[in-house]
């Protein structure tokens, strides 16, 4: 995805992380080794990320680059905003303090308890008075459970304890770019789902980006978009935000060509999902229309008075007509085999077609090519 996609504003603003062509080796010399391979991924504002792919396979050296913890050695990183290789010391560290951290190896510090490990990160943050560090850190280590540990020293919690008190320390400034390598794998069910809540919590409501490395069913049903790594390179780029991958389907329908980016986005939000089983009735002749249906998997047939006139297929949509026209419904339409369809109100379709003559034009155009 790059900035011209249209469908990126459904994740508002520029991407939070862009990479490009990154390559990386460990060793020197006869021992030097490659372990990324031309590396390219865009991060969205918002977008929750899932990183998967076998040990070995180059996901935590991808993190630490991402997060400017590692020199980058060829490729371009920008990271919100900042290409990270023109950065000076202080602009690295500046970098990192919008970033929220959660590694596994949580170095708290050993000296402070678990209120004063996240206090430092807020006054790091530097935005808030004594009397709100206190609030915002005891609040946030309540939501994980750890209301009964404020003022515990790290060597008295368990591990599943301590990875919650480093998330709490990651979370605590609200940083607009998280990146988690595998933050619930010491952590028990309850403790799981507070915490995925949280993460989920983050990226809708204050638009946080996260980039976390999880094999954890629950996070990957959650996930926007789902990256797979092997050997070092990105073999799969999954989008499985529902909005994200109506829009990227959208894009690729001559009619919908008609709208602009902003258009495009407004349609796909609005549109549902909604599935028939073989033989099911999607619309009927004769009834009233209110919807316009789009498939994006399996075969409908297209009956008038009886008879087989047509059969649709993915891309193909129908029940323009009633919705242009205002008649009734001029034929039956029923799945041929399990069909996926994406499917638009008649007040949200009305809305796209007055918005765009172009795309109404587009809609004519199908219907007489039909008629
Ligand atoms: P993952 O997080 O997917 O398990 P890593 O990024 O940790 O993968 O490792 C990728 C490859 O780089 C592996 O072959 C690993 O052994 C190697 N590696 C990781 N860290 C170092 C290091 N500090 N020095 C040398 N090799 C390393
Ligand atoms: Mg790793």
């Amino acid at each position: 995805m790059d900035a011209s996609d249209p469908c990126l504003p459904l994740l508002t603003g520029p991407p939070v992380i862009r990479a490009e062509g990154v390559n990386f080796y460990y060793g020197e010399g006869e021992a030097r080794f490659q372990v990324l391979f031309d590396i390219g991924l865009e991060v969205a504002p918002g977008q929750l990320v899932v990183m998967t792919g076998p040990s070995g396979s180059g996901k935590t050296t991808l993190l630490t680059l991402v997060g400017a913890l590692r020199s980058l050695q060829e490729g371009r990183i920008e990271v919100l905003g900042h290409d990270i290789s023109k950065l000076d010391r202080a602009g690295l560290v500046r970098v990192r303090r919008d970033i929220g951290f959660i590694f596994q190896l949580h170095n708290l510090f050993e000296a402070l308890s678990a209120y004063e490990n996240v206090k430092m990160a807020l006054q790091l943050g530097g935005k808030l008075s004594a009397a709100e560090m206190r609030e915002r850190g005891v609040a946030i280590l309540e939501r994980l459970g750890l209301g009964d540990r404020i003022s515990h020293k790290p060597r008295a919690l368990s591990g599943g304890q301590r990875q919650r008190v480093a998330i709490a320390r990651a979370l605590a400034n609200r940083p607009r770019l998280v990146l988690a390598d595998e933050p619930t794998a010491a952590l028990d069910q309850d403790s799981t789902r507070n915490v995925i809540r949280m993460f989920k919590e983050l990226t809708v409501e204050d638009g946080t980006a996260i980039l976390m490395v999880t094999h954890d069913h629950r996070i990957i049903e959650l996930a926007d978009r789902l990256v797979h790594m092997v050997d070092g390179r990105v073999v799969s780029d999954v989008v499985l935000n529902d909005a994200l991958r109506i829009c990227e389907f959208l894009k690729g329908i001559d009619a919908f060509k008609a709208l602009t980016p902003t258009e495009l986005t407004h349609v796909a939000e609005r549109m549902a999902k909604r599935h028939y089983m073989p033989g099911e009735v999607v619309i009927r002749e004769g009834e009233s229309g209110h919807e316009l249906f789009l498939i994006s998997e399996g075969e409908v047939k297209v009956e008038r008075s009886d008879h087989e006139v047509a059969r649709l297929g993915p891309g193909d949509f129908f029940g323009e007509l009633a919705l242009l026209s205002g008649d009734p419904r001029n034929a039956t339409v029923s799945a041929v085999n399990p069909v996926e369809t994406y499917v638009l109100g008649e007040a949200d379709f009305h809305a796209a077609i007055g918005a765009s003559a172009n795309f109404r034009d587009q809609l004519r155009r199908v219907y007489f090519l039909r008629h």
